[in-house]
């Protein structure tokens, strides 16, 4: 859809964008206390296919225009990026995030992990590991907490640099994924020079992994590369049983989908949490 937007749709789109993230800006504690914040995180949970246990969330975005209603990620992130908009915006969900990662912590809830998707464009800025070490001094969030999520392509860009600033994080104590792997362009020999901790099957491999004999191939040899560099393996977009049954008979290490939910606000996973305590 975002190809077919006529231009003017999108500047009306980026202006709407500027001006909802004026007020989330003004609140560095990551909370927007206006009624008028337009943004909002939502957490999907991830969930470790040996134990059961919720183990993580990712952080997703959402837009809640006072007009067009809820717009989705994929109309307006690569706008956000086109303009250079995404590197505020995705500091904004940075620190929110870790804020948010912090809050159910310090509520005594079980530990979480945060993961936080980085896009091209934030991940080649130069201030990015500042403004991540920023966000965790300034949440109380542990590093080991934080999880940045980052494509092939994002990676392949700029390589030697994009290993500089994988190792920077790595010392920081915050971990990498590699999101949507096996969609992008990846050299398999760059792949073993990332000081990264997990790959992520992109969503368009587990749809169809109950009947399509290649998904199911090509799902089995990421969660064998994987292994094999010393990887977690975490599939997304699990539907149903099947898939899920299918990824642990094949030693996937982790899921997240609909399957066992979808990204709900911060009060929901407060309540999951509190759940598990008491089971
Ligand atoms: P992604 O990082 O690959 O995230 C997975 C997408 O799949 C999310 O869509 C999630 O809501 C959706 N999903 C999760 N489980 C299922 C499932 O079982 N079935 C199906 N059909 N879908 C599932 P969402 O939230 O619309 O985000 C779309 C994309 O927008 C993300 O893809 C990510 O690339 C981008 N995005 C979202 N939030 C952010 C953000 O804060 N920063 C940046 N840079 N990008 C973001
Ligand atoms: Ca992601
Ligand atoms: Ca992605
Ligand atoms: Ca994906």
């Amino acid at each position: 859809s975002e190809m077919n937007a006529s231009v003017e749709e999108k500047l009306v789109l980026l202006e709407g964008m500027r001006t909802a993230l004026e007020p989330c800006l003004e609140e560095r504690d990551g909370r927007c206390t206006g009624a008028d914040c337009q943004f909002q995180l939502l957490y999907q949970p991830k969930v470790d296919l040996r134990t059961g246990q919720v183990f993580g969330v990712e952080a997703l975005i959402r837009w809640n225009h006072p007009e067009h209603g809820l717009i989705s990620p994929l109309r307006f992130i690569g706008l956000a990026e086109e303009s250079g908009m995404i590197v505020p915006l995705g500091e904004w969900v940075l620190r929110t995030a870790c804020f948010q990662t912090q809050a159910w912590r310090d509520a005594g809830l079980p530990p979480l992990a945060v993961s936080v998707n980085v896009s091209a464009r934030q991940f080649e800025e130069k201030r990015l590991v500042e403004r991540i070490a920023d966000a965790l001094r300034d949440s109380g969030l542990p590093p080991q907490a934080l999880e940045v999520e980052v494509t092939e392509s994002s990676i392949m860009r700029d390589l030697a640099r994009s290993v500089e600033k994988m190792r920077e994080l790595e010392a920081m104590g915050v971990a990498l994924s590699i999101d949507d792997f096996g969609t992008g362009y990846s050299s398999l020999s760059a792949l073993k020079s990332f000081p990264i901790s997990r790959l992520k099957i992109d969503k368009s491999f587990v749809s169809d992994l109950a009947d399509s004999l290649d998904d199911q191939a090509i799902a089995m040899a990421v969660i064998s590369l994987g292994h094999k560099l010393n990887l977690r393996v975490i599939a997304e977009g699990v539907e149903t049983e099947q898939q899920r049954d299918f990824l642990r008979a094949n030693d996937c290490d982790e899921m997240q989908g609909y399957l066992f939910s979808r990204p709900v606000p911060p009060e929901r996973i407060a309540e999951m949490l509190a759940a598990s305590i008491t089971l």
